[in-house]
């Protein structure tokens, strides 16, 4: 939460497609001020980025159309990314289920769909690391993160499975922090940002 008198961190929510509405209010309930980013110019003003969930083959089109892929990268080369699910997808470094081209801003490798039709949603119980307490997470024909190298750490995990994975500067979640009330992964991303 900002403290009463200091400025509000400033955090862009990419807004071609998904439910970037939701994340936007997340991040109001976190204490930052969350803008909805649809150019380069947009990410010129932000001092983070969430990239939301919704359909990762569609946003990639879409940030192609837009010429936003290169001005991403390299936001995402100096400024913290947060991505939930289609945006875990977009930041990954390989895609499979079909492949598809990706950002490869983390170590991580992702498979679409992964937990079948029966599975399309679910909430879980998490233990996220760094958190207190359990955190309730709603999955969404998720991805499943098959690997994680580099110095990319699991501080989540599900059935076994990453579904909460950090970077350096960067945070991906394979599920909704968006859909609930708890703001906390919200502000674990928020700590990221300087
Ligand atoms: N299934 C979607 C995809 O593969 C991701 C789902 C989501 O973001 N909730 O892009």
């Amino acid at each position: 939460m900002a403290a009463e008198g200091s400025a509000k961190k400033k955090i862009g929510v990419l807004a071609l497609q998904g439910d970037f509405e939701a994340h936007g209010k997340a991040l109001a309930r976190a204490g930052a001020e969350a803008v909805e980013v649809r150019s380069a110019e947009d990410l010129q003003n932000v001092d983070g980025l969430v990239i939301p969930g919704g359909e990762s083959t569609t946003m990639w089109k879409l940030l192609e159309e837009e010429n936003l892929l290169e001005p991403l990268r390299e936001f995402g080369l100096r400024r913290p990314i947060f991505g939930t699910c289609a945006g875990a997808i977009l930041l990954a470094s390989d895609v499979s289920n079909p492949h598809q081209p990706s950002l490869g801003l983390m170590d991580i490798d992702v498979e679409r769909n992964a937990y079948g039709r029966q599975l399309e949603s679910r909430i879980a119980t998490l233990q996220p690391e760094g958190l207190n307490g359990d955190l309730e997470a709603v999955f969404i024909r998720a991805p499943i993160i098959r690997r994680v190298g580099g110095d990319a750490k699991v501080l989540a995990s599900y059935q076994g499975n990453p579904v909460l994975v950090g970077q350096g500067r960067h945070l991906v979640a394979t599920f909704h922090p968006e859909l609930t009330s708890d703001t906390r992964v919200h502000l674990m991303f928020l700590d990221k940002v300087p």
